[in-house]
């Protein structure tokens, strides 16, 4: 078993392109795959490779001026979780949606370490509010006991969320987490700037960290991730349902219908009622040859979104 790495750092770069061009050819020479995301703000990426060439990489950014203190999370995969490489600018590292002049990771709310977030969520404090950073499709397999679940689908959607609900966060204490910390970078800064909580912090590492010093702690579930893994186990509550028939059930697959191909929760026994289709619609289609149906087996596909 190999290596995936998560890992990102919020830092001017002078021109994006150039480092694109540095780090798709050191990838293509280790064989590793995944995707990087590099913008004038920073860098965002996870790969996955054999231990042996996840060790060059970090040691090749090591030597980097830029990148020489980046915080490298690591989980067993490889680069089969991925389904290629990809290397590109972005205007954010993170899709926000909104210019990283106006709201920028040097105005973050304050870290918590792994230990110190499980005291505050011991303390529990009265005016403490934890605030799931996430899309509902990650929060759904697993989140951190009494955490706020915003109904998002993607992280741009997360600031007019907090605006329309910012009573919700008036005089509190507010906890934020993501899955590795990155989005909770700009997203307290989103949240500090409105002035609203009486104090801002996030998890320095987020679920990835807080889970591996804790994993019996206040996260309970799945950590959904966004590669061909779909999730790593936490805990054994089973957080979702069946998207049919309501049963406890927490393992995405997608719609065997090719041009839907939807990532849903469906049980071992609808899956079967439902010849692994999202809907009675899908079902008819693929029933009746009307659409092209993907190969099974009937596994979630590696996502080639990002949040
Ligand atoms: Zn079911
Ligand atoms: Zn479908």
């Amino acid at each position: 078993m190999g290596i995936i790495l998560l890992y990102y750092k919020y830092i001017h770069i002078d021109y994006p392109e150039r480092t694109v061009a540095e780090q798709k050819a050191l990838c293509q020479k280790l064989n590793l795959k995944g995707r990087i995301l590099i913008a004038h703000e920073g860098i965002n990426g996870t790969l996955g490779g054999p231990r042996e060439a996840i060790e060059l990489y970090k040691n090749f950014m090591k030597n980097n001026e830029l990148f020489h203190d980046i915080d490298f999370k690591e989980s067993e995969g490889s680069e089969d979780h991925f389904p290629k490489l990809k290397v590109i600018v972005k205007k954010e590292i993170v899709k926000f949606g909104i210019d990283p002049m106006l709201v920028n990771a040097r105005d973050s709310g304050m870290y918590l370490t792994p230990e110190e977030t499980h005291a505050l969520l011991e303390s529990s404090p009265d005016d403490l509010v934890i605030l799931d950073a996430r899309n509902t499709y990650e929060s759904a397999i697993g989140t951190f006991k009494n955490a706020i679940i915003p109904p998002i689908n993607t992280f741009r959607e997360l600031p007019a969320y907090i605006d329309t609900n910012s009573e919700l966060f008036k005089d509190k204490q507010v906890l934020m987490f993501c899955t590795g910390g990155v989005r909770c970078e700009r997203a307290t800064a989103y949240l500090k700037i409105k002035q609203i909580a009486k104090k801002v912090y996030h998890i320095k590492g987020g679920i990835h960290r807080y889970t591996e010093a804790f994993p019996d702690g206040f996260f309970r579930g799945k950590n959904y991730v966004f590669d061909g893994r779909i999730a790593q186990k936490i805990t054994d509550d089973i957080k979702a349902l069946c998207t049919h028939c309501s049963v406890p059930y927490d393992e995405y697959s997608n719609c065997i219908n090719a041009e839907c191909n939807k990532q849903i929760i469906v049980c071992q026994e609808c899956v079967t009622s439902y010849h692994n289709t999202c809907s009675i619609a899908c079902k008819e289609l693929v029933q009746g040859g009307y659409v092209i149906v993907r190969k099974l087996p009937h596994k979630s596909a590696p996502p080639t979104h990002t949040p």
